[in-house]
């Protein structure tokens, strides 16, 4: 290393070159540019350990799961099953049998809505969420609150996007059975304090499942000291496989939690007179699994536990202070989404310009973004904007990254402006 000063020396030391050489993709073009990617919060690029993962799967050690006697279904069972393992490492939970496999946070979410809610929630209840939660945390609710009558809570948030804490605990009364929150927001990168709503909301005798599709990929996770009861996320946030996730639930929650889908793989036995239902976390994994998709999401999970955490967090910290800084100067534009406490998204608009036309000209430019509502169509309400520019960051993205939007958004300007 020379003293040089160039604007990257400032930057942390964590070498996100390398990272960045472990994903074919971002190698190829886009319009004939090369590729600028700034869509990881909608889902994240594969580096190549991911990819091996599942082509080894299928083309050395595939056979279906928890079904054949014969070896190879024996070792894909084995290399399935193992995935549990790494998730609650990752995640430090205390049993391997409080991780249940799903496709993703989506059925997470709803197979808590099905399962525990019906079984636990009746008219009158309420269920509290906040503002700036992703519609899959929203309308599960939405239809036990149509069919069973339970009472849906919105906490709010300020206009930074942070969470107003006295109006959450206002909120929070001997009614509210269960608070069901976002880790990190999507659309506006906002971190929650959700150990702090945690203890609140036991307080209050309520339960906490944690929604961490973007909590993940972006944080240090552990349940126990959060305490939440549960805590959801999809595999494809986090480097591996769309169609893969995880449900954590405290393992006494599981054990008197209903089935939520009949089908095989999640009974004991079978008659036409009574069915007998195998034990958390089978019981809620009716079906074959995405087998593959599991297998890859576990060398996801081994990929970023490779990584130097403390370097990952500075980098995306560095990211998100760069990017903010160099938007910040162009004329016209507004971040949407100041919190102090942010992870890895920048969302904004311009004033001279429809945020869908802004990604048509980016990605002429080479630049993925994502533009519309993100899944969060109650954030759009509340900063009265029907659609924001969304850059996101994971931990192959560079300030080269920025830059090039940057640029991009300059002819942005000589389009549009
Ligand atoms: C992406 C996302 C979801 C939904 O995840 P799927 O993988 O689409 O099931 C839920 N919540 C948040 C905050 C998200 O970002």
């Amino acid at each position: 290393m020379t003293d040089t000063a160039s604007p990257t020396e400032t930057a942390p030391r964590f070498d996100a070159a390398a990272i960045r050489d472990q994903f074919p993709i971002l190698g190829t073009r886009s319009h004939g540019k090369p590729l600028t990617f700034l869509d990881s919060a909608a889902s994240a690029q594969k580096p190549q350990a991911v990819i091996d993962a599942v082509a080894e799967t299928y083309a050395f050690q595939y056979a279906n799961v928890h079904r054949g006697v014969y070896e190879l279904s024996e070792r894909t069972s084995a290399a399935f099953e193992a995935v549990r393992g790494k998730a609650r490492g990752l995640i430090n939970a205390a049993h391997d049998n409080e991780i249940v496999f799903t496709s993703g946070a989506t059925e997470g979410i709803n197979l808590v809505a099905q399962s525990w809610g019906r079984a636990n929630l009746g008219p009158g209840d309420e269920v509290l969420i906040t503002e700036m939660e992703h519609h899959s945390n929203i309308v599960p609710w939405q239809l036990l609150r149509d069919e069973m009558g339970i009472t849906l809570k919105v906490a709010p948030f300020d206009d930074h996007g942070v969470l107003i804490m006295e109006a959450f605990e206002k909120l929070l009364s001997e009614r509210t059975k269960l608070v069901s929150v976002t880790q990190i927001s999507n659309a506006l990168g906002t971190v929650l304090p959700v150990r702090e709503i945690t203890a609140m909301a036991h307080a209050a005798g309520a339960l906490v499942l944690v929604d961490g599709a973007q909590g993940v990929p972006h944080l240090a996770i552990d349940v126990r000291a959060l305490d939440c009861d549960f805590y959801t996320f999809s595999g494809h946030k986090l480097y591996g496989p769309s169609g893969t996730g995880v449900l954590y639930g405290k393992a006494d929650l599981l054990a008197h939690m209903p089935p939520w889908k009949g089908g095989g793989d999640m009974i004991t036995s079978v008659t036409f007179e009574k069915t007998e239902f195998a034990a958390p976390p089978m019981r809620f994994e009716a079906g074959t699994p995405n087998i593959a998709g599991i297998i890859g999401m576990g060398a996801a999970m081994d990929w970023v536990a490779g990584l130097d955490q403390g370097g990952l967090a500075a980098h995306e910290d560095d990211l998100l202070a760069y990017g903010a800084a160099c938007l910040s100067e162009i004329p016209g534009l507004r971040i949407i989404g100041t919190a102090p406490d942010k992870a890895a998204v920048i969302s904004f608009v311009l004033n001279y310009a429809h945020p869908h036309d802004i990604g048509t000209v980016l990605d002429n430019q080479g630049v993925a973004v994502r533009t519309g509502h993100h899944c969060a169509q109650p954030v759009m309400e509340h900063f009265d904007v029907a659609a924001t520019v969304r850059a996101s960051f994971g931990a192959y993205s560079s300030r080269d990254d920025i830059d090039a939007l940057v640029n991009a958004l300059e002819i942005v300007r000589e389009l549009l402006g």
